[in-house]
């Protein structure tokens, strides 16, 4: 089985019916894009950059400098070859601390996170922007924001992208000037005020761990809870589902970065939803492309409106099924 998918490392994922979907890959540190391009990925959608600043204590000058920040995103484009590489801005707080001996607040996954630290330190934000910004001269580069819900911070997100900018610019370093800015979808809020995000950035990546960890109210690390952290609960699929096709109307890039974009149980499920890009560990791709092979989307797209007419569990585990036993 294995051997069979290697083979499928060069075939482009192009579903029964001729359409071309986008498979890239999940990093976490520069290193790690030679296995993404080696599994064949044709970009990077989500490079982690926090972890670039993990186990580091928490103080401002122990964070990894410009230069050295900048040598690390220059390193993961110049492997990637000219393919894209989506870099996630710092995404920390909650599951992922800075410092261990951190004081946790209350409810961390609510706390100041992501997004929202970064505002609060706008000089070490800067500082991850220019190193970003830098590395974009030398192959394509998308800036990705984590965990915003309000359009004040999308707003102010993009006035500190253009500080970084004009900073570069008086030190006459080079820079893509039309670097992409896209968006984490994955606050329920964001998905519900969709036309706040479209309206100012180029992409948008549905992140579903945490899409389904707030929608549910279940602590994505909480064992006691796992059992109900549900993909397949009626609100999630709403939630996709209306995020996918509100890009897809206006014309604004959508993929899927969390957990479920490597798992086959829902690549039908979310290539019937009309998703054209899924980002995975590299170790997933082979397997998302076989499913991808062997689907189509004139048979799919009709199924999968049935699993989402579906609203009691048990008819949704059931259009699922025949969702996966579709031959075409
Ligand atoms: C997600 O939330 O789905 C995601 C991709 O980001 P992370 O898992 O890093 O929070
Ligand atoms: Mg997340």
């Amino acid at each position: 089985e294995r051997k069979k998918l290697s083979r499928l490392k060069k075939t482009p994922a192009i579903t029964q019916d001729g359409e071309l979907i986008s498979l890239v890959a999940n990093i976490e540190l520069p290193a790690d894009a030679a296995n993404a391009w080696e599994a064949g990925a044709m970009g990077i959608g989500l490079f982690r950059s926090e972890f670039l600043f993990m186990g580091r204590a928490g103080h401002l000058e122990k964070f990894p400098s410009e230069d050295e920040q900048f040598e690390s995103y220059k390193q993961a484009v110049i492997a990637m070859k000219g393919r894209p590489v989506t870099i996630r801005t710092l995404d920390v707080g909650a599951d992922k601390p800075l410092d261990e001996d951190e004081e946790t607040a209350l409810n961390p996954a609510l706390g100041l996170r992501a997004i929202r630290y970064c505002l609060s330190e706008p000089q070490m934000f800067l500082t991850q922007l220019r190193a970003i910004l830098r590395a974009s001269h030398f192959g394509p580069i998308k800036l990705l924001i984590p965990m915003m819900a309000h359009a004040f911070e999308i707003d102010q997100t993009l006035n500190i992208i253009e500080q970084a900018k004009q900073q570069l610019r008086e030190r006459k370093q080079k820079f893509d000037e039309d670097i992409p800015v896209g968006a984490m979808i994955e606050i329920p809020a964001a998905a519900l005020a969709l036309p706040l995000f479209i309206k100012r950035l180029d992409f948008l990546s549905i992140g579903t761990n945490d899409l389904i960890q707030y929608t549910l109210a279940i602590d994505r690390v909480d064992h006691e809870v796992a059992h109900l952290y549900d993909p397949l609960h009626p609100a999630v699929l709403f939630l996709l589902s209306t995020v996918i096709s509100q890009g897809r109307k206006a014309g604004i890039p959508v993929s899927v970065c969390g957990e479920m974009a490597g798992d086959v149980k829902w690549t039908r499920l979310l290539l019937g939803m009309g998703l054209l890009e899924f980002s995975m560990h590299p170790s997933q791709i082979l397997s998302v492309k076989n499913e991808i092979l062997n689907s189509d989307l004139r048979l799919l797209e009709p199924q999968v409106k049935k699993v989402m007419r579906a609203s009691e569990p048990a008819a949704i585990a059931a259009a699922m099924a025949q969702l996966q036993a579709l031959t075409s």
